[in-house]
């Protein structure tokens, strides 16, 4: 296990371990909340999957074999008002089909698009707080507490949003 500094001392007052736990397993039952750390009003949280097998999203091929493994952080819904980023060590596997055009993949999760760097909860929540208010004044809401999002992450997002439905 990589060693990520101090832990925050003030952790049982903040939420209780089972609490994280089941933040972290509302994205991916496959996920395991590590350990947190606060910084300012930020809270980083750190999780692994535990899948044992992945599969290749190129060929469908099953994989247990890993590559390598890398640090994925996105942003997250705010827990207990503070600005929640989640840091995972995200596995590349070997795709061992010989049929299959890609010799690795990374190991992927629904919750957020590839290359996401937001979830698509925080997103679902970006939308409903900037629906019927101008960006600049959804930019300043979402700072306090939520997310830091600029005017024009907020525009492409609703832009996204109308796109689909
Ligand atoms: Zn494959």
């Amino acid at each position: 296990m990589v060693k990520h500094g101090i832990i925050s001392t003030n952790f049982k007052a903040f939420a209780g371990v089972d609490t994280m736990d089941e933040f972290i397993k509302e994205l991916d039952p496959n996920l395991d909340y590590l350990e947190h750390k606060i910084i300012g009003n930020e809270v980083i949280v750190y999780a692994a999957s535990n899948r044992k097998i992945c599969r290749c999203p190129y060929c469908g091929s099953e994989s247990a074999r890993i590559h390598s493994r890398y640090e994925k952080s996105f942003q997250d819904l705010p827990i207990m008002g503070k600005k929640t980023k989640v840091v995972i060590e995200n596995r590349k596997f070997f795709c061992d089909n010989p049929d299959c055009g890609f010799t690795t993949f990374a190991e992927r999760f629904d919750f957020l698009a590839q290359k996401g760097k937001k979830t698509k909860r925080l997103i679902e929540k970006i939308v409903d707080v900037s629906l019927n208010t101008s960006s600049t004044t959804a930019s300043r809401t979402l700072k306090d507490g939520i997310a830091d999002v600029g005017k024009s992450t907020i525009c492409s997002l609703l832009k996204k949003r109308y796109a689909s439905s």
